[in-house]
């Protein structure tokens, strides 16, 4: 770990400079989204010689083949979300926990669901060490979301599904928003933000965006 960013300055002043002024350049303009960015360190969500480059605006492999998402992604996505200080949000797909810690300072309680055991294992690690209480971890198909924790304010779903799956639009209060890649694994991806009105449901499309697939089953490890 001679390469781990704690060793070289970590997410110094200078850093949080630069990633914030990429961040605005990119179109995160929310004051409480840049500034939930400004107190986590990605570096202590990225493992290995990847955790050099924590605080580049690119997306890192992670443990199990997945892929915590480019930093400006995660705060355009966040942005879109529109998180309430009491809200309760379910995050599917916590990968790394980069993300989840984001919301943790934007949002009254945290959900988040992976299905790699190994994942929510590393990344509840994470938020114990970064002090960050109002995360549980759940390992299961989030497909599914949480119906004895939900309904929920905001639902954000971080791995790409053909069309947004119904037992999740279920667990969306009214006037709650959900916001998920849509689209074939392998080809471009929409970025939709759903919102639950008295009447149903309204679709906005963001931006393309690529994500891993959201998978069927908790993985074998
Ligand atoms: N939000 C993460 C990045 C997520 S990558 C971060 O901040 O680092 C997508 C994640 O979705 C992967 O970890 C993958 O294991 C998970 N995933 C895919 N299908 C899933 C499902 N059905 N239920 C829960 N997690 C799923």
């Amino acid at each position: 770990m001679s390469d781990a960013p704690d060793q070289n300055g970590g997410f110094n002043a200078e850093r949080k400079m630069q990633f914030l002024f990429q961040l605005r350049q990119k179109g995160i303009t929310d004051k409480r989204v840049l500034e939930a960015m400004e107190k986590v360190d990605r570096g202590a969500f990225v493992r290995g010689h990847f955790a050099a480059r924590a605080y580049e605006d690119m997306p890192l492999p992670i443990s199990s083949g997945q892929t915590i998402s480019q930093p400006s992604v995660v705060g355009l996505m966040t942005q879109a979300l529109g998180v309430q200080p009491r809200d309760t949000v379910l995050e599917v797909g916590t990968g790394s926990g980069y993300q989840a810690a984001i919301l943790s300072h934007l949002a009254r309680r945290i959900y988040t669901v992976d299905r790699h055991r190994n994942l929510t294992r590393e990344a509840e690690l994470a938020f114990t060490r970064e002090g960050l209480v109002n995360i549980t971890v759940i390992t299961g198909d989030g497909s599914f979301g949480l119906p004895d924790q939900g309904p929920f304010d905001r639902i954000l779903v971080t791995a790409a599904a053909e069309d947004p799956p119904g037992p999740l639009l279920n667990q969306l209060k009214p006037g709650g928003v959900m916001v998920v890649p849509v689209g074939q694994s392998d080809a471009v991806q929409s970025l939709i933000k759903v919102t639950r009105t008295d009447a149903g449901f309204d679709y906005d499309e963001i931006m393309p965006v690529r994500f891993v697939p959201l998978m069927e089953g908790v993985a074998r490890e």
